[in-house]
This record gives C-alpha cells, sequence and structure tokens, in this order.
C-alpha cells in the first residue's frame, strides 16, 4: 500500500485504511478474536459508522486520470499485489478488500481473496495454475465436486491427475509425484484434510518434504494447495506445515449460519497475484453483500467454532458406546498411530463433524435420520444448527458402489454435523432417536 506521501505526488486518493490497523499493545500482539471487530476498516471513510456499510456500486469514481491508470496497472498485473485503489466492482469492493484483510489475520497469510463460493474458488485456483497436457497430483478423495471438476471439466482441456490416499507416507507420496513427473508437468499438488467422508488426515509436513525432494525447491517446483473447510481457521493452519495455498468453502464454518455460500483462498503474494487475474477475468469475486454477512461471522468465529467443537466432544462421548452404534469416525478419538501423529502435529482440535456408523444398514440410518427432533436433516456442515445427512443416499448417491466401499461410505453412515445448540438437549435428541431404531 502506498503511504500518503506517494499518494499525493501520484494523485491516488488513500484507500478505505489510511490509518494503520492496531495489531499491537506493546510487545504483545493481538490475537485473531479481537482483530475481527476492527482490522482492515477505519470508520472516519465512512462518515464515522462503527460497521462498514455495504458498498453496493458497480464501478469507483478515480480522483483523476493519473490515479485510473495506476489502478489499472494494478489490474492487469503490471504491478503486483493487485490495485491500490477501487476500479470495478469484479475486481475489488472495499467489502470485500476489508473481509480478505481479516480472513488473512487468520493464518497469518501474506494475502487473502474471496469469491462466489467455494467450488469458484477452487476452480480460479486450478485456471491460475494448469495447462494442457499438465498432471495435478491431490490426495483421495476430495469434495465431490472437485473430484469432478479435475476429472471432467480441465479433463476437456488436456489436463490429467494421479492421486494418493489421504493417509499416505511420505515414500508413498513420493512414489506418485515420480510417476506424474514422468507423465508431463505438474502445476500443482492439491490435498483436502480431513478426506470428506473418511476424516483420514494428510500429513502435510510429508507431502511439502516429497514435493521438495521430487521438484526441489526451485522456482518452478508445483505450490502446495489444500483445502481445509473442516478444521481451518481455528483447528488447523496449513501454512505453518509446509502449504503454499489454502482453500476455504467460508459457507461451512467462516459463515457459520447456514445463510450463505462463498469461498476464499490464502496464501503467499507471488501464487496469490496469479489467482487474482483469473479472478479479474472471470469475475468469480464474492458480492458485497455476502462479504459484508462474513465480516460479522467472523466477529464470532471462536466463539462458534469453540463450542461447536466441545459439543462434538460430549455428543461423541455419548454415541461411543451406545449398543447401537457400530463405530464413530471422529478426530478425538483417533487410535491408529500414524493418523493419531498427524493430529498431534497439524491440529488443535476434533472439529465438530464425524461419521456415525448405526448397526444394521439403510433402514436403521433412515429411522434414526427420520426420527431427530433437534438436528436437522440436510447436507452441509459447519453452521450453528446440528445437521445430519446419509451420504451414501445423498451426497454421494452417484459414487460407484465399489468406490464407496473402498471409502467407508456404507449405508449405516450417518454424517453429523454438530452445531452450538446445549450438548444436553443434542444428547437427548440422539439418545431418543436411537431408541426409535
Ligand atoms: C462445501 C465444500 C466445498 C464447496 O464449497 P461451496 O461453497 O459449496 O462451493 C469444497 N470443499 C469442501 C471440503 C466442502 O465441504
Amino acid at each position: 500500500m502506498t503511504d500518503e506521501t506517494e499518494a499525493d505526488l501520484t494523485g491516488t486518493t488513500p484507500r478505505r485504511n489510511p490509518k494503520p490497523a492496531i495489531e499491537t499493545i506493546g510487545n504483545r500482539r493481538l490475537k485473531p478474536s479481537t482483530l475481527m471487530m476492527g482490522h482492515g476498516f477505519d470508520p472516519v471513510l465512512s462518515e464515522g459508522s462503527l460497521k462498514p456499510p455495504i458498498f453496493l456500486t458497480s464501478t469507483f469514481v478515480f480522483p483523476n486520470a493519473a490515479a485510473g491508470k495506476r489502478h489499472f496497472e494494478g489490474v492487469t498485473g503490471k504491478r503486483p499485489g493487485g490495485a491500490e485503489g477501487l476500479v470495478y466492482s469484479r475486481f475489488n469492493g472495499p467489502n470485500q478488500e476489508i473481509l480478505e484483510d481479516r480472513l488473512g489475520v487468520w493464518e497469518d497469510a501474506e494475502d487473502a481473496l474471496t469469491f462466489s463460493s467455494g467450488m469458484s474458488a477452487i476452480g480460479t485456483l486450478f485456471l491460475a495454475f494448469v495447462q494442457p497436457g499438465d498432471v495435478i497430483v491431490h490426495s483421495g478423495p476430495l469434495y465431490a465436486a472437485t473430484e469432478t471438476m479435475i476429472a471432467r471439466l480441465l479433463g476437456k482441456f488436456g489436463v490429467h491427475w494421479l492421486d494418493f490416499p489421504a493417509g499416505a507416507t511420505q515414500d508413498e507420496i513420493e512414489a506418485v509425484m515420480e510417476q506424474a513427473k514422468a507423465k508431463g508437468r505438474v502445476p500443482l499438488v492439491y490435498l483436502e484434510s480431513p478426506a470428506n467422508p473418511t476424516n483420514v488426515l494428510v500429513d502435510i509436513e510429508a507431502v511439502a518434504a516429497a514435493r521438495d525432494a521430487v521438484f526441489g525447491t526451485g522456482e518452478d517446483a508445483p505450490p502446495i494447495a489444500i483445502d481445509n473447510t473442516f478444521l481451518g481457521p481455528l483447528w488447523q493452519q496449513p501454512l505453518k506445515h509446509g502449504a503454499d495455498l489454502v482453500v476455504y468453502s467460508l459457507t461451512k464454518y467462516a459463515g457459520g449460519h447456514s445463510d450463505l455460500v462463498a469461498g476464499g483462498v490464502l496464501g503467499s503474494r507471488k501464487h496469490m497475484d496469479m489467482i487474482r487475474a483469473i479472478r479479474n477475468t472471470l469475475g468469480t469475486i464474492c458480492d458485497p453483500n455476502t462479504a459484508w454477512m462474513l465480516l460479522r461471522s467472523l466477529e464470532t468465529l471462536e466463539l462458534r467454532m469453540s463450542r461447536a467443537g466441545e459439543n462434538a466432544a460430549k455428543v461423541c462421548d455419548f454415541l461411543r458406546d451406545h449398543p447401537k452404534v457400530e463405530r464413530i469416525g471422529y478426530l478425538g478419538f483417533l487410535k491408529d498411530d500414524r493418523q493419531a501423529d498427524i493430529y498431534r502435529r497439524h491440529c488443535t482440535g476434533a472439529g465438530s463433524t464425524f461419521s456415525l456408523y448405526l448397526k444394521g444398514g439403510e433402514r436403521e440410518a433412515f429411522a434414526f435420520l427420520d426420527a431427530l427432533k433437534i438436528a436437522k436433516l440436510a447436507v452441509s456442515l459447519g453452521g450453528t444448527e446440528t445437521l445430519a445427512s446419509a451420504p451414501a443416499a445423498m451426497t454421494h448417491l452417484s459414487v460407484p458402489d465399489e468406490r464407496k466401499a473402498a471409502l467407508g461410505i456404507s449405508d449405516n453412515l450417518v454424517r453429523i454435523s454438530i452445531g452450538v445448540e446445549d450438548a444436553d438437549d443434542l444428547i437427548a435428541d440422539f439418545a431418543q432417536a436411537l431408541d426409535t431404531v
């Protein structure tokens, strides 16, 4: 950002935040939950309004022609870091920029961008990196629409892929990377952890070590991107473990109220500039109203996620020994040595989304779902309310049977996302629903 002297010389109006954001008190660096209430917004620029207004405009007036030129140098990538001023709402806007500043705070990211959905974030990311003939290396399984995007959409343009199972060791990951390298240029390593719906964690440090061993640490080594929707930003911060880019469906925990759809990408500036250029061209930016709602959501992110996490721990403790329960896939109960080791190194909480395997099959799963009184029967996760669904019959209905079996997506599986209700009320609801099975 230009300082004010430079701004005067070039005729650029200072952007929305001429006063530096308060990030420290003495030696104390303020925590994200404190910064969510003011970071990146100066009320003086908006009539003293405590909260940012929603800026509903398609375009922004330049103070003079020189400023317009300077801003477009940022938009077109002539200068890195994006436009220094507001230009046109397909490129940037005050609400989105405040949101991006605040989102980046959670993971100490150099830069952040927001999108109209998680999938538009992922699609824009891929388009920024891939060329025909490339081979994407990814962990498996991925969110179903992401797998479709890689295999079918990018596949139409001559992009190939190779995957390794989410829990793979460094040696196994290296072997897949070597195979990919022999087939073509590897533009990107793409991860999702924990994997949905298996809850298997990816060893990000092992992936980074494998990438460095196979591709070196030079400029053209493929960046590592990871979908952190299930545990981020509170319980897992992949940039600290060797990832270069972090992807979010902000629809889930970050939005947190099941009332919006949005996405985000955070990471190193040089990679983010490539993604920004594609977003500017496509127009996959988040709209101002949704950005405003997300600003409100971020103020309570830590409160909501902490409470949901505590609730899930209590509910899982109750479900674990219930006679009608076969087993539970919850990160807080990890036994397997390698997975537990990854959990200790990468995660600070077990999240609030887990897999419940009932004794029986579809009949039992459906009876349980239909009997729930507090928990709503709906797909999605990370909202204030508890949701439950049957992946085999819903989100993963079109997955071939043998792949379903390999992923543990059986007819008796119920996926549950715990909200912020009273934990004992939730336990009472699950208890009565299990009684009817
Ligand atoms: C929901 C989800 C997405 C897609 O996000 P949308 O906001 O629905 O586009 C991607 N990845 C994961 C892990 C998700 O849960």
